[in-house]
């Protein structure tokens, strides 16, 4: 069973939301109940804005199938961690304008009747930033597809590990590996999803592992940013370097797929790669 927290209800719901949104695309002024309805695409010229990991879930998952598990688990300051801000301030922050108590949500749920485990990541949490928490929710993803035998999907959205955490984040990079491979070595499918950005560390280990990898259009995927890219080699860098569509002729990614067309390119993906599907059809 869930772990119940006392909830609070996040600045998010709290405050009525402004009406109008600027593309940073096109500049064009979107209003914001149109810019539900269109999955938060602009219609004008195609930007995909960042969306919070719950709308992802629900734009992704069939409507009521989505069981959150470990939603209780919270990230720890163990180094005494401070900056321009303690990292202590910087996750109650975090906690209150998202509603949620780290930067990734895993749980079960159904696409096109279809389960599958997914987690899902939130940029507005601390930059999506990986920490003990969010890669032991990736892992714990991994184990719960696997003690299911069925799909893995991720959605990430990150800048990478979280500073505050030091050595212990980047040993995250190790552990959602190691579980991943648990993973493969059942034959149980990982598809990756890369939404705008995925870079570093978590660019770096399980994004990229998919067995197949989409990417959202013009989504930023890559390690390090492209100014110390152009520094570390001394060139000047492609245009569209590290954009879905350079990464996609380029062969890091499978697909690149419109917000619109997700749900059903995953549920007719998942349908080709699961297991139990073709044994059932099989039979
Ligand atoms: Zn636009």
């Amino acid at each position: 069973m869930p772990v119940k927290f006392p909830s609070f209800r996040s600045r998010r719901e709290a405050m009525p939301d402004k009406l109008w949104t600027r593309c940073p695309g096109c500049s064009e002024q979107l209003f914001n109940k149109q810019l539900e309805k269109v999955l938060h695409v602009c219609p004008s010229c195609g930007h995909h804005f960042r969306l919070p990991a719950t709308s992802r879930l629900a734009q992704m998952l069939d409507e009521g199938s989505f069981e959150e598990r470990d939603l209780g688990l919270a990230s720890v300051d163990r180094l005494g961690f401070v900056d321009q801000k303690s990292y202590v301030d910087r996750l109650a922050a975090a906690q209150v304008a998202t509603g949620l108590r780290d930067a990734a949500i895993w749980g079960f749920g159904r696409i096109e009747g279809q389960r599958i485990a997914i987690l899902a990541m939130d940029f507005g949490f601390m930059g999506g930033s990986m920490g003990a928490v969010v890669g032991e929710k990736v892992a714990r993803a991994a184990e719960g597809a696997l003690d299911e035998r069925v799909p893995l999907v991720i959605v990430s959205a990150s800048g990478g590990a979280r500073m505050q955490e030091g050595t212990l984040a980047l040993m995250q990079l190790a552990k959602t590996m190691a579980a991943l491979e648990r993973l493969r070595l059942a034959g149980i499918p990982y598809v990756s999803v890369m939404s705008d950005p995925t870079t570093g560390g978590v660019f770096a280990s399980f994004a990229a592992m998919g067995d197949i990898n989409l990417a959202e259009p013009n989504a930023l995927i890559g390690f390090a940013g492209a100014r110390v890219g152009a520094g570390t080699i001394g060139q000047e860098l492609p245009p569209g370097f590290q954009r879905a569509e350079f990464l996609f002729r380029h062969g890091f990614v499978d697909r690149v797929v419109h917000r619109m067309d997700l749900r059903r390119e995953l549920a007719a993906l998942l349908r080709l790669i699961t297991p139990r599907a073709k044994e059932a059809s099989r039979g």
